[in-house]
């Protein structure tokens, strides 16, 4: 299996501390000659790095005025029968029953006994004190009363939809969210069933299973960071992994219930989808809300400045509103030819295909979500898995010029997306440990919390 350090070595030789390269201003010589060779106009990528935020379609936010992609060249693109975003529809895409979900899965014993038991409870998140004193406060959202219930008898009248749109969206920055969208909602994101409790699915009994018969025109998406110091300072699959997924799950979720009760109180429906409590898939609402691209990994997201590093929940809900448009910041382009987090996948979950397959009804890489649940919940260095969104290069590392720079370069195509995945590399992203920002209690080295019962 692989290991970091494994790679350390063999790549000291051509790393390099980004702060002393920045500081000796050859930065700026190299960015020069890469924009040359790409046969692109300097004052245009000057520009882009003035401007590092972009438009966004739909209505804008007061608070937040314009989107922060991070410097990317996003365009807008369409969401319709044959294409949600940049991802191509060639068939009938088939809703599921949330039991056929990876950890679900593995809780009804369709992995190995070791992911079952590592599932159960999640106990994969609680093993750790951190993980499992956040996890524990978001259960309490689980309860079908905090995702939805009825509207207000009085409904409020909506003139105007674009102003209703702002509003929500700056109410969502309001409650501390770092990104919002709205999307049109696509049917077939919704789970035909929502799964039993625990101890049914361990007994892999489907009988309660509950009908998903919710259908609303419209989803609220609300995104937030992982934390950019923590991730710097992690291997993304050791002891603070889970708790830094647990931190963004929980605030969302926090963020969606509240979202989902003021818009039942305008008299509109409205339904909270959080981590302890869906009634849809995630993905497919990310890019209709323009908030990210299927990647390589398979059927997981990446936004253009946060990349893999963040989680969503959403509300769906008849309020009046404008969508926003998908986006389309080069992503295909730059997966095809990247290739880093299947390079560094633990499991080796992820595909090394240039080309993307048909699956389910669309197009996507073939990656395989039973290896990455096996990993996640059976880690016995860690707590679950993030390794992939630690060396993603579109996870941004640093508010810097260069980095904007880079990250705009990498999304005009397939020569540039070499050479920024390059830069990440010559940087060492993904394979350095900044010891300065960790700030957890180690483990499993210094702290056995495996006798700690959660
Ligand atoms: S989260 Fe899953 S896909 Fe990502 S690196 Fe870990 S095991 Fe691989
Ligand atoms: S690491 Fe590279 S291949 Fe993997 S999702 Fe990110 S950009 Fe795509």
């Amino acid at each position: 299996m692989f290991r970091s350090s494994d790679h350390e070595d063999s790549k000291k030789g051509f790393q390099m501390d980004r702060r002393k390269f920045l500081k000796a201003g050859v930065a700026s010589a190299l960015t020069a000659g890469m924009v040359g060779a790409m046969n692109v106009l300097p004052a245009e990528a000057a520009e882009a790095v003035k401007n590092t935020a972009g438009p966004q379609t739909g209505a804008k936010s007061k608070l937040h005025p314009v989107v922060d992609y991070g410097g990317s060249s996003v365009s807008f693109v369409e969401h319709n029968d044959q294409w949600l975003g940049t991802t191509k529809i060639v068939g009938t895409i088939k809703p599921y029953h949330e039991a056929e979900q990876g950890f679900y899965m593995a809780n009804r014993g369709k992995y190995s006994p070791e992911a079952q038991q590592g599932f159960y409870h999640y106990k994969f998140v609680m093993k750790h004190p951190f993980g499992a004193a956040i996890a524990q406060f978001a259960m309490s959202l689980m309860a079908p009363q905090m995702v939805s219930g009825q509207p207000s008898p009085q409904k409020l009248p909506i003139p105007d939809p674009e102003q209703m749109s702002q509003h929500i969206k700056d109410a969502a920055y309001f409650l501390r969210a770092d990104e919002v969208g709205i999307g049109k909602m696509p049917e077939y994101a919704y789970y035909t069933h929502k799964a039993p409790s625990q101890d049914d699915l361990l007994k892999d009994d489907l009988s309660k299973s509950i009908p998903v018969t919710e259908r609303l025109p419209y989803v609220i998406v609300v995104m937030i960071d992982q934390h950019l110091e923590t991730m710097l300072a992690s291997t993304g699959y050791d002891g603070i992994s889970a708790s830094q997924s647990m931190r963004s799950y929980h605030t969302t979720g926090v963020v969606a219930v509240i979202l989902a009760n003021y818009i039942r109180g305008l008299g509109y429906n409205a339904r909270a989808h959080h981590f302890t409590n869906y009634a849809s898939v995630m993905p497919p609402l990310i890019m209709a809300a323009g908030m990210g691209e299927l990647s390589r990994t398979g059927d997981c997201t990446v936004h253009p400045r946060l990349g893999f590093r963040h989680k969503v929940a959403a509300v769906t809900t008849d309020l009046p509103l404008v969508p926003d448009k998908p986006i389309d910041f080069g992503l295909l382009d730059f997966c095809r030819v990247c290739a880093k987090c299947a390079d560094n996948c633990p499991s080796g979950a992820i595909t090394q295909d240039r080309d993307l397959v048909e699956y389910n009804g669309y197009m996507r890489w073939n990656s395989d979500f039973k290896k990455c649940t096996e990993f996640r919940v059976t880690n016995k260095e860690g707590s679950s898995c993030g390794r992939c969104m630690k060396v993603c290069p579109w996870n941004s590392k640093e508010k810097s010029w260069f980095h904007t720079a880079g990250t705009w370069i990498g999304s005009k195509g397939e020569a540039s997306a070499s050479l920024l995945k390059k830069i990440d590399d010559m940087f060492g992203y993904g394979e350095e440990q900044i010891e300065r920002y960790k700030w957890w209690l180690e483990w499993p080295e210094r702290y056995d919390v495996s006798a700690l019962k959660h």
